[in-house]
C-alpha cells in the first residue's frame, strides 16, 4: 500500500503516512464565532429552547461555552487544554485554546483563536422579577398588638429564599410591606411561599390561614388571574410561658409546625395543644417568674419546702418527679394563683 498523498510505501492510517497523516490530523475543531445568548440580569444561558445555569460569573459562561461547541478528534485520547480570555470588549470575548496531544507517537500543538459573543437578553424569570411579579402574599401577624420579633423573621425569611432560589428561580421577595398590624412579604412563586411560611411557624410557631383572591384578568385569554395570600399568626406565648388551657395548668415545653407541647404541671402528663386552639392558651407566667427554693425537711410521705415569697412552710406529697430531692437541695417553683408548683 502506498501513501495516497506522498507515495510512500509505509501506510498508517487512513491511507497515509505517518508523516501525512500527522501533518492533516487536528486534535480539536471549534467554530471560529460563536454566539450565545445569555440573560442581562442573571447570566442564564438560553440553549436549546432553555434558560439554564443562572448566576455564573461571565468568565465561566465563556468557558462553558467554548467547552460545549469544541469536539474532539476520537483518536486523541488524552488532550490537554489551556483556554485564555485574550479580549473582552463589550460583550465580544476573543479566546486563544492551545492543545496538545501525543498521536501515534507524536507530539502535535495547535492553537485556535475563537471569537465568543454574548447576546444579551432577559429571561422569562427576570422579566417577572422586574415587573414585580408575585403569586402569593405572606402576612405576619400576631396575637399580640405587633411583632416583636420582626428582625429575626426577616433574618429567617431572607435565608430560606437564598437555599429555595437555588431550585426555585421565583423564590424572591417582589415586595415587602411594613404595616402596623405586621409585616407582608410578596413572594415570587406560590410554591417556595408555602415552603417559607412552614418555615417560619415551625420556627415562630402559629396558626396559618390560606386564601386566594382574584387579582385580574388576563387581557389575552379572559383567563382569571388569582393570587395565594398565606396568613401566619404568630403566637402570643414562648417556650417556658406558664399557661392555662381547658382547666389545667402547664407548662410550654416546645412547639413546631403542627402542636404546641405543655407539660401539664399537677400531673406531669404531656399535653399537645392543636395551633387551631392556640387562641384558648392563656398566659399566666412566664420564665422570669420562676424562684427558688430550698427542701427543709423530708419524711416518706411529704416534701417539706419554704414558700419563696411568703416563708411558710408547705408540704408537698411525695410523687415519682420529687422524689429525687433531699434536705438542702435547691428547688425551682412557680406560684400561679397562689398555689406553688414544683418545676
Ligand atoms: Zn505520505
Ligand atoms: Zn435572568
Amino acid at each position: 500500500m502506498f501513501c495516497y498523498q506522498c507515495g510512500k510505501s509505509e501506510v498508517l492510517n487512513k491511507g497515509l503516512c505517518a508523516e501525512c497523516f500527522i501533518k492533516q490530523y487536528q486534535i480539536l475543531t471549534i467554530p471560529s464565532d460563536i454566539s450565545v445568548k445569555i440573560c442581562t440580569h442573571c447570566n442564564a444561558k438560553f440553549i436549546e429552547g432553555k434558560w439554564i445555569d443562572a448566576n455564573l460569573i461571565q468568565e465561566e459562561i465563556i468557558y462553558r461555552t467554548v467547552e460545549d461547541s469544541i469536539e474532539i478528534n476520537h483518536s486523541s485520547k488524552n488532550p490537554v487544554l489551556d483556554m485564555n480570555i485574550v479580549q473582552m470588549r463589550g460583550t465580544i470575548a476573543e479566546l486563544t485554546i492551545e492543545t496538545t496531544d501525543n498521536v501515534f507517537g507524536e507530539d502535535i500543538y495547535e492553537k485556535h483563536d475563537v471569537k465568543i459573543c454574548l447576546n444579551k437578553d432577559v429571561c422569562p424569570t427576570c422579566s417577572k422579577r422586574n415587573s414585580n411579579y408575585y403569586e402569593a402574599v405572606i402576612q405576619i401577624r400576631s396575637q399580640l398588638k405587633k411583632i416583636e420579633n420582626k428582625e429575626e423573621i426577616d433574618v429567617l425569611v431572607n435565608k430560606i429564599l437564598e437555599k429555595l432560589y437555588k431550585k426555585d428561580k421565583l423564590a424572591y421577595i417582589s415586595q415587602k410591606n411594613e404595616l402596623k398590624e405586621g409585616v407582608d412579604y410578596y413572594i415570587g412563586s406560590l410554591k417556595s411561599a408555602k415552603k417559607l411560611s412552614s418555615a417560619i411557624q415551625n420556627r415562630f410557631g402559629g396558626l396559618i390561614t390560606e386564601s386566594t383572591r382574584l387579582v385580574t384578568k388576563n387581557k389575552d385569554n379572559n383567563k382569571e388571574i388569582y393570587r395565594f395570600w398565606i396568613a401566619i399568626r404568630l403566637p402570643s406565648f414562648s417556650t417556658g410561658d406558664f399557661i392555662e388551657f381547658e382547666d389545667k395548668i402547664a407548662e410550654i415545653l416546645s412547639f413546631n409546625g403542627k402542636k404546641i407541647s405543655a407539660m401539664d404541671l399537677d400531673s406531669k402528663n404531656l399535653i399537645n395543644i392543636h395551633w387551631k386552639k392556640s387562641a384558648n392558651v392563656k398566659i399566666l407566667k412566664s420564665r422570669k417568674d420562676i424562684k427558688k427554693t430550698t427542701v427543709i425537711s423530708k419524711s416518706p410521705k411529704t416534701l417539706q419546702i419554704l414558700d419563696p415569697k411568703t416563708y411558710q412552710v408547705v408540704d408537698f406529697p411525695i410523687t415519682p418527679d420529687i422524689e429525687k430531692y433531699s434536705i438542702g437541695d435547691e428547688i425551682k417553683t412557680i406560684a400561679i394563683d397562689n398555689k406553688l408548683h414544683i418545676i
